[in-house]
């Protein structure tokens, strides 16, 4: 029996009091890739349309009198029409609210309709459906089950979604029933083979914050039985003190102590709670990934959790999306990040949460229609457009949607060349949110503000580290014995290492050690703390040491330091963008990166520190490519002599360079003098988005 199994029956048998006592592997298979939706290769340019039917608009209230006249606009073939003429490849409309398939069904009988004129026009057909909504006024009628398949709060009351003030006839199911995941699959199925959709967005991927977590009857029973399985007895000993965990409960809370204000996550339960939510939502998307699959394995799926926000995702809203892009083909990402360079020297953007995608071969969505910086990023770091709106389309979009389908073939298929990784630790984050978040945003900005090519690394298990030049933990505290084994072996096979303050000092459970994890690697850490009542901040100080090991170079450094004093504590420590600012000590951080990889990055281009690079490779094709984006276009609208070194792989000749804008009618060559491997050139001049091709022979 596998694990989604075990947890539908599972829920069956926690309803009728059974103790369920098997152990099972723990949610393995969402560690490893589906196979993917193929025509998403060539790239996506996905607009709307409206996702709304017009049954939510009239119980939401306060819609204008001709809306009826705007659902039947939004799904009209004169609409389909205009965005095919003006590129579109993808229409993106209604399929599923959460009112029950009875009480929608008319409206899912339009979405069906409205996918055929759009499969007419070859375009393909992207179909919404709500993953966590019950609006059970309607729904009830329809299934009376439904009842026991809602989440609750401690006290037994139905836990809601949070919009506003006025949306309380929204419930969130539970997707420990599996009951209510059934019933999805009707509606998915219904998406799959009436509708023939080929994209199925699930929107509101995620659960509430502490204290509004699930305490139903299967959560709770779920919650013991997910120990059980994923520990031995002597296990549990070590974890709890204690094997037997049938009266383990959620955790509960009180006044004087707010989830919200916990800085650290010592408890053994809550820790296991958070990983509980995490692997539900994993589980069921998996599963619900798995029969879209079954039934037509060209349909891409998609989910809204967010990206990476400076929230602590896997605490507040189980979110750990290295469990769930391995699901997915595409994700969307809400967050409020415009992309801009603030006077005060913060550069806000999405990067991290492309950065995040790519490490996962998905694509990533978000508001890009409003600034030529934002669809520069998108195209930049996402290869593609993404999600170029809503109908009518802004004229800036349409210059945009136009340049990536004249110049397709710069964008399909390339790689990014990133030998720096920074390591996104799950427990560091989870456990220490507010020094590992911060360290990890401040060590990102730093190499972002200076061009240095780097991906995201995700952990359990930590990928192949051989095809990195440059590992950095920034304060990566909760590494685990496999984790630090891999690492020591990295280095001592050539690999460059930053260690940044408290790397290695804790172990995944975020026990102290009592000799540093990293012991041999880094000296001069600060030593830790372990329990305290009070937690009191660390203050973590010294030189920055460099060394070699093995046939590696390490280099420890105490701190990434915020420059300038430190925001105010948002509640759950939330690392928002207000913190996204190159750290006080960016040159010695990104020094120390270059020194410890020991090799030359793939590029250096010089310019002011509001000038982003992105650099891909098509093998195939024999070039990589620069993008460059400016993201101070607003004040700053060109940048002129930027002096770029791009390398090339090692033996090939460099035989031309030519520069594609939004705005130019045709790319231009640009003068260039070879190196080895290698090609120097000066950008005369570039607004807001420059591709630079360097091509080979
Ligand atoms: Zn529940």
């Amino acid at each position: 029996m596998n694990r989604r199994d075990f947890l539908g029956s599972m829920a069956a048998t926690a309803a009728v009091g059974q103790i369920v006592n098997m152990p099972l592997p723990i949610g393995e298979n969402v560690r490893s890739p589906l196979p993917r939706a193929k025509w998403l290769e060539n790239g996506l340019i996905d607009a709307g349309g409206s996702h709304e039917p017009y049954l939510f608009v009239v119980r939401r209230g306060g819609e204008r009198l001709d809306a009826r006249k705007d659902y039947e606009w939004n799904q009209s073939e004169e609409l389909i029409r205009t965005l095919h003429g003006q590129g579109i490849e993808v229409f993106h409309t209604h399929l599923y609210k959460g009112f029950g398939m009875a009480a929608e069904k008319p409206e899912m009988e339009d979405a069906r309709r409205v996918a055929a004129i759009a499969h007419r026009y070859g375009m393909k057909v992207d179909s919404y459906i709500q993953w966590n909504t019950m609006m059970y006024e309607t729904f009830f009628a329809e299934e009376p089950r439904a009842k026991d398949w809602i989440q609750r709060d401690v006290s037994g009351l139905p836990i809601l979604l949070v919009y506003g003030f006025q949306q309380s006839y929204r419930y969130r199911p539970c997707f420990t029933h599996q009951e209510y995941l059934d019933y999805l699959k009707q509606i998915v199925r219904y998406a799959v083979e009436e509708v023939k959709t080929d994209f199925i967005h699930f929107d509101n991927f995620d659960l509430n914050e502490e204290p509004d977590s699930c305490h139903c009857p299967a959560c709770v029973e779920g919650f013991r039985a997910f120990l059980r399985a994923k520990y031995t007895p002597e296990k549990r000993r070590e974890r709890f003190g204690f094997e037997n965990v049938d009266f383990v409960n959620p955790p509960q809370w009180n006044r004087e102590n707010r989830p919200e204000k916990m800085a650290i996550i010592f408890d053994p339960a809550i820790q296991e709670w958070i990983d509980f939510r995490c692997q539900v939502m994993a589980d069921a998307l998996r599963q619900m990934a798995e029969y879209i699959r079954s039934l037509n394995p060209e349909v891409a799926v998609e989910i809204n959790p967010h990206g990476i926000t400076g929230g602590n995702r896997a605490w507040e809203n189980a979110i750990d999306h290295a469990r769930l892009l391995t699901s997915t083909d595409v994700i969307w990402t809400e967050e409020e990040n415009p992309c801009v360079y603030m006077a005060d020297g913060r550069l806000i953007s999405k990067i991290r949460s492309y950065k995040l995608a790519r490490a996962f071969h998905n694509i990533l969505l978000a508001y890009i229609t409003d600034s030529d910086v934002a669809m520069a990023e998108s195209l930049a770091f996402n290869q593609t457009l993404g999600f170029a709106g809503s109908a009518p389309l802004s004229p800036r979009m349409l210059q945009h949607v136009a340049f990536y389908r004249k110049n397709r073939e710069l964008y399909v298929g390339a790689e990014d060349v990133a030998p720096v990784g920074v390591l996104r630790s799950y427990a560091s984050l989870t456990y220490h949110h507010a020094r590992a978040q911060l360290s990890a945003i401040l060590v990102e900005q730093a190499l972002i503000q200076s061009r240095t090519p780097f991906q995201l690394v995700f952990d359990e298990p930590l990928p192949d580290l051989s095809k990195l030049d440059v590992l950095v933990l920034p304060d990566s505290e909760c590494l685990s014995d496999e984790q630090l084994a891999r690492i020591r072996s990295f280095v001592e096979r050539g690999g460059g290492l930053v260690a940044v303050g408290q790397a290695g000092v804790y172990d995944e459970w975020r026990r102290l050690r009592p000799e540093p994890g990293l012991k041999g690697l880094v000296a001069g850490q600060t030593p830790a703390r372990d329990y305290e009542e009070e937690v009191q901040e660390t203050i973590v100080a010294g030189p920055s040491r460099r060394k070699n090991y093995g046939r590696g170079r390490v280099v420890y450094l105490p701190t990434a330091q915020f420059d300038g004093p430190l925001p105010e504590r948002e509640d759950y420590f939330n690392i928002s963008n207000r913190f996204w600012k190159r750290p006080r000590n960016w040159e010695e951080i990104v020094t120390a990166i270059r020194w410890a990889a020991n090799a030359d990055l793939p590029l250096e281009v010089s310019g002011p520190d509001f000038l982003v690079a992105n650099l891909v490779e098509q093998p195939a094709r024999q070039r990589r490519l620069l993008h460059l984006v400016n993201y101070n276009a607003a004040k700053t609208p060109a940048i002129s002599s930027l002096r770029c070194t791009i390398r090339v792989p090692s033996g090939k000749v460099v035989k031309e360079v030519m520069m594609y804008e939004v705005d130019a009618e045709s790319p231009r060559p640009i003068s260039f003098t070879p190196g080895p491997s290698s090609a120097t050139f000066t950008v005369p001049q570039m607004k807001t988005y420059a591709v630079i091709a360097v091509n080979w022979s």
